[in-house]
């Protein structure tokens, strides 16, 4: 999910696209097509599941807006998807439960009302077997620690409900965990913070450091049994942001045999943007309050009309154009630093403001295509897509098993 003040562009799907400046893409080769096809592609994070929530959205509906649906999703070739499980940070207690049961239980309808084609999975095992019929792999992902409510029995319950992974924070501070987009109030994990990632590890739930302060991250990977996931999140040294991840951090986080899913939103994708937003930043928040204003209590209609104030902007040329080939520059700066066995696809879809090119999942085979053509092997290409994703979940099983082995003795 996106920070304040940023937006979603609505999605258009076709094969050959134009840009706001008219630059035609070329079309995808028999060669990538296959590849990509043929691949197990895993998206780690889409929030999609605001949209089931708040509009009652049905996934087997092909939509005019936003980037997900079931339709789209067979077209671009996407075989599993985390759904984030989101609430806004300032919701705390009872109210951010609820709120999470209440997404856990959107995902879990739209699964039983498409059998044939959604499969829930809760094993890294289950994806390809799910991919075997046909089906495609739907995981939940829960976006931010505070939805524990300050309790490892909550934690323990969502992980009996099938949440694979939990952001430590959203873009706010929990009281055990600091968030990267406010200055620090806990000098990074509380030793509560602590005992939540040692419970993670515990239920083999994946330690998200995506939102997280840089000390937060350190001390997440000194604590973690397994490997961290960063599941969106891109790279600081191509695109400033306090959400996107040092280049210190990805040889800490691969080191330790964590996985980085690149964001694709333009605000950690390209620097122009982050730079063009701080310089407006009072106009397009006043812009943006303005428009939610019709919106009420409904998180995803301010989602949709920060989308619109965007594409104003843009317009207007006060933001510049973003393009979706700097999603594999990002790839391609994070494997130059640690190979191809720790980087993935976190698109942050319906959540977040997507680059020209990618306006929905229908897009996704223009990355295998451009991997290709910037010489990477079928091999790694498909680690990217998914297969790194697949073994961090597998790891984490691992060392939860082993955990709950020794507890035995
Ligand atoms: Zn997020």
């Amino acid at each position: 999910m996106r920070p304040p003040a940023n937006a979603l562009v609505q999605g258009q799907a076709s094969s050959a696209r134009l840009s706001i400046s008219g630059m035609q893409d070329p079309p995808i080769s028999p060669r990538a097509h296959q590849l990509h096809f043929r691949s197990i592609v895993f998206d780690a994070h889409a929030d999609t599941t605001q949209r089931l929530f708040w509009e009652r959205f049905d996934l087997g509906t092909r939509s005019s807006v936003g980037q997900v649906d079931l339709p789209r999703m067979r077209e671009g070739g996407l075989g599993a998807i985390f759904f984030s499980l989101w609430s806004p940070g300032t919701l705390k207690g009872g109210p951010a439960v609820q709120r999470a049961l209440d997404l856990i239980d959107a995902v879990r309808q739209q699964v039983e009302l498409h059998p044939q084609d959604l499969a829930l999975v809760t094993k890294a095992a289950d994806v390809p077997r799910a991919r075997a019929k046909g089906k495609i792999a739907i995981l939940m992902g829960l976006e931010g620690g505070h939805m524990i409510a300050d309790d490892l029995g909550v934690l323990r319950m969502y992980a009996a409900l099938g949440v694979r992974y939990m952001t430590l924070t959203h873009t706010v501070h929990t009281t055990w965990a600091d968030a990267s987009t406010e200055p620090p109030i806990h000098n990074g994990l509380t030793p509560f913070g602590r005992s939540v990632v040692k419970e993670m590890n515990r239920l083999g739930m994946l330690v998200d450091v995506s939102h997280v302060s840089d000390k937060t991250f350190w001390d997440a990977l000194e604590g973690s049994k397994a490997p961290l996931f960063a599941s969106h999140s891109c790279c600081r040294a191509l695109c400033d942001a306090p959400r996107n991840l040092s280049d210190d951090m990805i040889r800490a986080l691969a080191a330790g045999g964590g996985v980085v899913g690149i964001n694709f939103h333009v605000g950690f994708l390209s620097q122009a943007y982050c730079d063009a937003v701080r310089k407006i930043a009072p106009e397009l928040e006043e812009a943006n309050q303005r428009a939610h204003q019709a919106c009420g209590d409904d998180l995803q209609c301010q989602v949709w009309a920060e989308a619109r104030v965007s594409q104003e902007f843009t317009r207007a040329g006060k933001l510049p154009e973003v393009r979706w080939e700097q999603i594999v520059d990002h790839i391609d700066h994070a494997v130059g630093l640690v190979g191809a066995d720790h980087v993935a696809l976190g698109s942050d879809m319906d959540g977040s403001t997507m680059p020209i090119g990618m306006e929905d999942v229908t897009a996704l085979p223009r990355i295998t295509a451009a991997l290709l053509e910037r010489g990477y092997s079928a091999a790694d290409i498909r680690k990217i897509l998914g297969r790194n994703t697949l073994r961090l979940l597998a790891q984490a099983e691992q060392v939860a098993k082993e955990m709950q082995t020794l507890e035995e003795r």
